[in-house]
């Protein structure tokens, strides 16, 4: 099980998770109380491996030790919400959850789906002519390749703003703004790693709630859906035009990045192993597993969260390929 890469993002020091804290958010309290909440009932607050533990017991459905936490000098790590009294029970419920995350749903959101080019969309907008469209695809064709939107934009036919309301329209998202996009704050909610391979960038949370996330060409339900249940928000994914796209996403990939390390690993177990000797040697306040695509996203709060969004020196992420599947 090679480590692929280990390091703060490609940014940022190994340091930043482990110091500072930053000045309370809105929604402390209550943040801290359902954390403190979820840590103490033993329960686990997302699907799949869900269970009612009694409070301070093992939340491994396993465990024969009987151990709870007031007898045994050990209150961390936590992971999904539940206590494990062991490693070994760590272990068993980490690869629980790592069988749960490779059996879940076969990404139902990215199941093919007819929608009408991106050309057409545009002629039936009146945004263009035949003429216009017909010149776009020969140039297309005879030059190998791009995008047709790009084409229509270089020869003058449309806006960029234009091809990003098509965009809009084709894939029944809302065209988002970029204004005022606080990349400092953006640069916690997920790894970097996620940024550059699935074109997306966050844009804003608005509240404790919704979190805005930008695409350039293509919403990418996956990534919303897990998100969502990472960081128990609701996502809003929305395009962004090419240009603000770039310049958003030249911003956020200055920002120091949480820690995170790239693995692969040969098989769920090895997997699950790791992950639970990472937890078990960081301590985490809470931590949860999550798929993306084809790889499994370990993040560990190392401190209590102070509200929705996540604390650059707070998190710490694991990305894991399980069979060089990526
Ligand atoms: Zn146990």
């Amino acid at each position: 099980m090679p480590l692929l890469a280990s390091g703060p993002g490609s940014a940022g020091k190994r340091a930043d998770w482990a110091a500072q804290r930053s000045e309370p958010a809105e929604g402390r309290g209550r943040m801290e109380f359902a954390a403190h909440a979820a840590a103490l009932s033993g329960t686990s607050p997302i699907g799949g491996g869900e269970r009612v533990a009694l409070p301070g017991r093992c939340a491994h459905p396993g465990c024969r030790s009987g151990w709870t936490r007031l007898w045994k000098n050990r209150t961390t790590p936590i992971f999904e919400g539940g206590w494990a009294c062991s490693l070994n029970c760590l272990a068993a419920r980490v690869e629980a959850s790592v069988w749960r995350e490779r059996q879940g749903g076969k990404e139902p959101g990215m199941r093919h789906r007819p929608r009408i080019p991106l050309g057409l969309l545009m002629m039936e907008q009146g945004w263009i002519t035949q003429a216009q469209l017909r010149r776009a695809l020969d140039a297309q064709k005879t030059r190998s390749g791009g995008r047709i939107g790009e084409w229509l934009v270089r020869q003058g036919a449309i806006t960029e703003s234009h091809v990003t309301r098509a965009l809009g329209l084709q894939w029944s998202c809302p065209v988002l703004s970029t204004e005022t996009h606080p990349a400092g704050n953006m640069r916690a909610v997920m790894p970097r790693l996620f940024v550059d391979a699935f074109g997306a960038v966050p844009l804003r949370m608005v509240g404790e709630g919704l979190l805005y996330l930008g695409f350039e060409q293509r919403p990418d339900p996956v990534l919303a859906l897990a998100l969502e249940r990472m960081l128990g928000v609701r996502v809003e994914c929305g395009m962004v035009p090419e240009s603000d796209f770039r310049a958003v996403h030249a911003r956020l990939l200055d920002a120091d990045f949480p820690m995170v390390d790239l693995v692969e690993a040969v098989g769920e177990a090895p997997a699950a192993k790791l992950m639970a000797r990472i937890l078990e040697k960081e301590h985490p306040v809470e931590s949860r597993l999550v798929r993306v695509h084809d790889l499994l996203w370990l993040r560990l709060w190392l401190r209590p969260r102070l509200g929705a969004l996540p604390e650059q020196g707070a998190v710490r992420d694991l990305v894991c390929s399980i069979g060089g599947s990526w």
